[in-house]
């Protein structure tokens, strides 16, 4: 597959053509190499994905032949950096259907662009008594960052609860959404159980009531395809690491009317129009929102990981891993003694279980000697973990690169895993 250069915006973004799963994994050279004298099945890309031979190129190239600072020099260098970093956030702005440039911030991910707005738009909007709403599966990073709000300002956050199948209990939510409700924040979808949640649903309930929300695209983006006006959400974010681009990199959308009335968030280069000791006047949007000098190969990375993605098509991606789900949820079920964690109706990539009597670590270290990545632990969304009763679970998360192979060596080496321990 070819990518376009950094400089152009690919315009065969929206071609589809049949999933060819073995094209896409010759794209990708950390696929192929031996583990432990096995061929590696990668089965961790909800924690962070493999990279495209074409995001490795475009890195490559723009260190090798366009690197400099952006934004400020005249030079030539500086002015071709300063373009492919703004190429590639047009390139986010299309992949989120947002209306505007103006409304993409770069970051360095999903952490850091929930951290932003309950630094900026939280403090500025929640006051002593008011509620933040967030859900019981989220990741620590959706709410971590409002806990740390909620006790500066005398505010408490609220928590929806979710159903044995790992379903948002919607009734008990629409009942949450109160007068003192400031701010709704929730994943569109987990990174622990999978669960793809109604946004959409709730987004409207929430501007019934004139309140903004925010959605942590993080395991959404490399899945589904996105479009922020559709869904009408107010705050989304990204990671490029987990949508096939370099780590250290993300955006943040933020629609413009709310992002006009944000206090800035960081203070330094790049975020002001003039300083002086008496006042400083801060930049047009969206670099106010931008201090220093940001991971501008990263911007150009991720553009290549979107280019990447639009070439293949993202509802063709969405529904070749669909099917791939639905054939790794029937084999794992089959497996004596497996327990899955999560059985959403609507789900993504996500294949989270325990398997009785054996430590989920345990599972991971023989798989790991089988050649088989998966992940293991409370995956940073702990409340979940105790709302199923569970220390850790084992992962296994699919992209676009995983084969019903891959899946049939989890299942072999999982007999292996029983042997050992059962
Ligand atoms: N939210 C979810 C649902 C995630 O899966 C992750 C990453 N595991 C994050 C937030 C945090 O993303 P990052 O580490 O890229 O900031």
């Amino acid at each position: 597959m070819t990518v376009s250069s950094n400089a152009e915006i690919s315009t065969s973004s929206l071609s589809k053509r049949d999933f060819d799963v073995e094209r896409v994994r010759g794209d990708f050279p950390g696929l192929h190499q031996m583990v432990h004298e096995k061929p590696l099945v990668y089965l961790d890309s909800a924690a962070s994905a493999q990279k495209p031979q074409q995001v490795i190129d475009a890195l490559s190239h723009f260190y090798a032949h366009d690197y400099a600072n952006i934004h400020r020099g005249v030079h030539e260098l500086s002015q071709r950096a300063t373009k492919a970093y703004e190429n590639a956030r047009l390139k986010v702005q299309r992949f989120m259907g947002a209306r505007s440039e103006r409304e993409i911030i770069f970051l360095r991910g999903t952490t850091e662009g929930i951290n932003l707005v309950a630094q900026t738009y939280g403090r500025a909007n929640v006051s002593e008594g008011d509620e933040v709403l967030i859900t019981t599966m989220e990741h620590h990073s959706n709410i971590v960052p409002w806990q740390m709000l909620c006790e500066e300002k005398g505010a408490r956050l609220v928590v929806g609860p979710i159903d044995d199948r790992g379903e948002l209990d919607m009734d008990a939510f629409e009942e949450l959404i109160g007068p003192r409700t400031k701010l709704v924040a929730l994943g569109h979808v987990s990174n622990a159980l999978g669960t793809i949640n109604p946004v959409k649903e709730i987004i409207e309930l929430a501007h019934e009531r004139g309140i903004p929300v925010l959605l942590d695209g993080a395991q959404a983006a490399p899945h589904i395809s996105l479009d922020v006006v559709d869904l009408d959400c107010d705050f989304y974010t990204i990671s490029g690491h987990k949508m096939f681009g370099p780590s250290g990199i993300g955006a943040l959308y933020v629609r413009e009317s709310i992002l006009e009335k944000m206090p800035p968030y960081q203070g330094g280069g790049d975020m002001i129009s003039s300083v002086s000791f008496e006042k400083t006047t801060y930049n047009r949007l969206p670099f106010r929102f931008e201090a220093g000098t940001p991971n501008i190969a990263g911007a150009v990375g991720l553009g290549a990981a979107i280019d990447y993605l639009n070439e293949l098509g993202m509802e063709s991606i969405a529904a070749y891993e669909e099917e791939l789900l639905d054939y790794g949820t029937e084999a794992l079920r089959a497996v004596p003694g497996l327990r899955m964690i999560g059985e959403a109706s609507n789900k993504a990539s996500v294949l989270s279980f325990v398997l009785e009597g054996i430590h989920p670590h345990d599972i991971g270290t023989i798989l790991d000697q089988e050649g088989i990545a998966v992940r293991t632990g409370h995956h940073c969304a702990q409340p979940v973990m105790d709302r199923f009763g569970l220390a850790a679970t084992a992962r296994a998360s699919l992209a676009l690169y995983n084969t019903r192979g891959d899946i049939d060596r989890l299942i072999h080496a999982l007999e292996t895993v029983r042997k050992v321990f059962g």
